[in-house]
């Protein structure tokens, strides 16, 4: 009887040590790591028993007892832990929460620890006489009867749990997870009631005699439904180390579940996540919590240390339409160095480098948009083009590198000197274009005018030397849709015209077009001479 018992103690025991090295190995999760701490209390608990039952001095006995205790105190609250967050009942232990379910278990291994002093946990020792080994029989103290009303209100809880846990999930998969450990742990349950009531001889812990089949009932759950194991694992390290932020939200728009990534976003912004809705979580930041409720894929950009960041939030429903669809995964990606790149792509497609103005495509492309606009809306708009005079001439004279200053110089007193709703590109070598909204021939041609007299007083140094330089410019308009002209190529061609007439006229001068008319703004000869030429 006793080598059977032996055996079979030894068998658990070294099962216990295989699962708890096992999970430590892959306890990345919290209920990983919990499981394995519970199953090595195990085994310390049935090597103590082991120990006591090969022993018939009392002294040893009680030794053993107390190594006993290093484990078992542990167990029912290790096991509830495992239950909380398996379930997904708690996501993860709190240090306030952790102080409270252990302090029963610590106390109670200092109380053991301590008997001899105090012996409020064992009143009494003896060796007693069973079926052919010995047993250690222990009269119980008030801490012993605290510590097995804790050890079975965790059991009670712990079945509990996965009876929700059963309850709850429709599906078949998970339904019977929870029923297999739900039996695991009603047996040492029952083990506990009947040392407490059944047997009045009080040495034969029944407890022990259950947990090895306890254990080989989660054996048959971890092989059967992989429970703890490499897939589930897989699964969890792509969510907990993904870069975007993950938020799982549940009925009542509750977080239920976030990775590493969604942490330090509510972090940066100074928010910490628990399992409260998301309207708590969130009550400051009223424009957040708008994008966070809504269901559609948003867009945001938030300051994060004194940098503008953009955000892009996807939502992926969760579970089927049977549960309402009221959970949900938010995946929260920072695509602030995307959008970087694409606004300097765009800049770099759209942009002249030389003179900072829109290329001669992104121009074409804003000026028609700009004119369908204008018809479509009975609205003014003019358009002016210019071309530097003699430019050949300068590049001649001073340089190549001194015709790209002054085609620099040029953009820069575009940029200033007209309105941040206009828009100017370079639309050739040295052909500049720009419209002007809501502005009739009369204005534009004022603008114009005021802008030939900024260019000819501008002198721009390159090197040692001040060059003087000017435009002409041609000016045309549309004035409304009584006008017949349907496309901005035909504007830009009557501006041509206009700039063509400009330079017939000597050059340095603005010449307008309207529907059919002719404005020429008088100049005087010497006017006419190129600026760099005069003296
Ligand atoms: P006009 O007054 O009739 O316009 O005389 P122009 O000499 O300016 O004549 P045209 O417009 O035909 O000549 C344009 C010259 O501009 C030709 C070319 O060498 C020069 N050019 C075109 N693109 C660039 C550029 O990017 N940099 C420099 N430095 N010169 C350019
Ligand atoms: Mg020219
Ligand atoms: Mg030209």
């Amino acid at each position: 009887m006793k080598t059977l018992l032996s055996l079979y103690l030894g068998l658990a025991v070294i099962l216990a040590q295989f699962f708890a090295a096992y999970f430590f190995s892959k306890g990345r999760t919290s209920y990983r790591k919990a499981f394995a701490a519970m199953v090595l209390c195990v085994s310390v608990y049935l090597f103590g028993f082991l120990m006591i039952i090969n022993n018939n001095n009392l002294q040893e006995m009680i030794f053993w007892n107390q190594i006993q205790y290093l484990g078992l105190p542990f167990i029912s609250v290790l096991w509830l832990m495992v239950a909380l967050l398996y379930t997904k009942t708690i996501y993860s232990l709190k240090i306030r929460m952790a102080l409270l379910l252990f302090s029963v278990p610590v106390i109670t291994f200092f109380m053991r620890l301590t008997n001899n002093w105090h012996h409020l946990f064992y009143t009494k020792w003896e060796v007693r006489q069973l079926f052919g080994y010995y047993s250690l029989y222990m009269e119980r103290g008030f801490w012993y009867y605290v510590n097995i009303s804790y050890t079975i209100l965790c059991l009670l809880l712990t079945v509990i749990i996965y009876f929700i846990g059963y309850l709850k999930n429709k599906v078949g998969y998970t339904k019977s997870h929870f029923i297999v450990f739900l039996f695991a742990s009603l047996l040492p349950l029952i083990g506990i009631v009947l040392i407490l009531f059944a047997f009045d001889e009080r040495s034969i812990d029944y407890s022990a005699l259950i947990m090895p089949v306890s254990l080989l009932i989660i054996s048959y759950g971890i092989l059967k439904y992989d429970f703890l194991e490499i897939r589930t694992l897989a699964r969890e390290t792509i969510f907990e180390n993904n870069l975007a932020g993950m938020v799982v939200f549940g009925p009542g728009n509750r977080i239920i579940d976030y990775n590493k990534a969604a942490e330090k976003f509510f972090k940066a912004i100074n928010i910490s996540l628990n399992n409260y809705p998301i309207e708590h979580i969130l009550a400051r930041e009223q424009k957040l919590l708008e994008i966070f409720e809504s269901r559609a894929s948003r867009d945001f950009s938030l300051v994060i240390d004194g940098e503008e960041r953009f955000f892009e939030i996807d939502v992926v429903p969760l579970g089927g339409p049977h549960d309402g669809n009221t959970r949900m995964l938010k995946s929260i990606r920072d695509v602030t160095e995307e959008r970087k790149i694409q606004e300097k792509l765009k800049f770099l497609a759209t942009t002249d480098s030389l003179s900072g103005l829109y290329n001669r495509a992104e121009f074409m492309n804003l000026a028609q948009r700009e004119f369908a606009w204008a018809k479509k809306n009975n609205e003014e708009l003019s358009l002016l083009i210019m071309d530097l005079d003699n430019f050949k001439a300068i590049n001649d004279t001073f340089g190549h590198a001194a015709g790209d200053e002054m085609i620099r110089e040029i953009g820069s007193i575009i940029k200033i000197g007209f309105r941040k709703t206009d828009i100017a590109g370079r639309i050739g070598g040295e052909e500049f274009a720009v419209v002007l909204k809501n502005a009739s021939l009369g204005e534009a041609k004022k603008v114009a005018e005021q802008f030939r007299e900024t260019v000819a007083r501008r002198k721009v140094i390159y090197g040692k030397q001040q060059i003087s330089f000017t435009v002409s410019i041609g000016v045309a308009a549309i004035g409304g849709n009584a006008d017949d002209i349907n496309d901005i190529e035909v504007i830009l061609k009557r501006a041509d015209d206009a700039l063509y007439k400009a330079k017939a006229k000597g050059r340095n001068c603005v010449v307008t077009l309207g529907s059919g008319m002719e404005d020429v703004t008088p100049l005087e000869a010497k006017k006419c001479k190129p600026a760099y030429l005069r003296n």
